[in-house]
């Protein structure tokens, strides 16, 4: 009796995981189509220098503007994408569409709708993007001469462009990524360790791979003024990165408290729905003359 209420149980799991094995290939299918289709959008949210608030660039944030569902944040495809080979044409084209947009906002001298506070930058300025990139992007042996490509065809300095990179998706640091990052590090190209904190042997990748930014994730972030665990870890984290000459951006700042504690410890930089959520277009178009 209890044995076929367990095999019973077993059969089901077997058939749930099937299950969804096979609406993560429709996902896959629908998604790599999307691509096709233009469906894709990216999304901007400026990234703030702490010491001024000014805007030194923003981070690239891929939407699936879905026929049926709408607008779909990452979350809802994201993995999907990271764990197939679809993530490298899907983060390629990311880049690709976050360099010319940056080439135009430069030329727009950084303006940011008046729907949005903070309405400019010094025009002397140079603005940066950041693009979120996958480690199957890294060691399919494609990204770096697309990098190379971009920052040509829209006549970009490397270091404008910075590649974020999750710290959960190092398994290790395998000597064909060390090797391959540090190529892109020497194109001038910044790279951010992004989620910092959610990971695990984190300390050993600031030391195996060359990045020279680090951001803190929004978890501990968001602790600030209400945890004293989150604090002392927000502390902690950014005295390692002063110690290693790291920059620094905070994730997910919502309040003016998160922004002043962040500032008086020395981190240079954040993002936030304090100042500005991810929108499709910072400039208006301008006027046909
Ligand atoms: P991420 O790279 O850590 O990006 C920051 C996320 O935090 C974004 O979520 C952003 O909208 C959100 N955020 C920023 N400020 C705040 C705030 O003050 N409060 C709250 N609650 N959230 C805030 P989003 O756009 O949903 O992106 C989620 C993740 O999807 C990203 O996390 C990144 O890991 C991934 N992702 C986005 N675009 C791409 C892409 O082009 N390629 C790859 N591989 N991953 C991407
Ligand atoms: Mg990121
Ligand atoms: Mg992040
Ligand atoms: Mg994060």
């Amino acid at each position: 009796e209890a044995k076929t209420a367990g095999k019973g149980r077993s059969a089901g799991f077997t058939t749930a995981l099937r299950t969804a094995a096979h609406r993560r290939l429709d996902v896959e299918e629908d998604l790599r189509a999307a691509l096709q289709e233009e469906e894709l959008r990216v999304h901007y949210q400026p990234i703030v220098d702490l010491r001024d608030g000014s805007v030194a660039g923003a981070e690239a944030l891929v939407r699936w503007q879905h026929p049926l569902r709408g607008l779909l944040p990452p979350v809802e495809f994201i993995d999907v994408a990271e764990q197939s080979d679809l993530v490298v044409d899907l983060g390629g084209w990311v880049l690709a569409e976050a360099c010319a947009w940056l080439a135009r906002w430069q030329r727009d001298g950084g303006r940011v709708t008046p729907a949005l506070r903070r309405a400019a930058v010094p025009s002397s300025a140079r603005l940066a993007v950041s693009v979120n990139a996958s480690v199957r992007q890294v060691t399919s042996g494609q990204l770096r001469p697309l990098v190379e490509r971009v920052l040509e065809d829209n006549e970009l300095q490397p270091g404008e462009l910075h590649l974020e990179i999750t710290e959960t998706q190092f398994m290790s640091a395998a000597p064909a990524i060390q090797r391959e990052m540090a190529a892109l590090r020497d194109l001038g190209v910044g790279l951010s360790l992004d989620d910092f904190g959610t990971g695990y042997s984190s300390l050993a990748y600031l030391r195996e791979l060359p990045f020279n930014c680090l951001k803190l994730d929004r978890s501990y972030v968001s602790g600030i003024g209400r945890d004293r665990g989150d604090e002392a870890l927000v502390e902690a984290v950014l005295a390692i990165a002063r110690a290693l000459d790291l920059h620094t951006v905070a994730e997910g700042v919502e309040t003016v408290e998160q922004a002043d504690f962040l500032r008086d410890r020395g981190c240079g930089y954040a993002q936030g729905f304090l100042w500005f959520r991810p929108v499709p277009d910072l400039a208006p178009p301008r006027p046909r003359a």
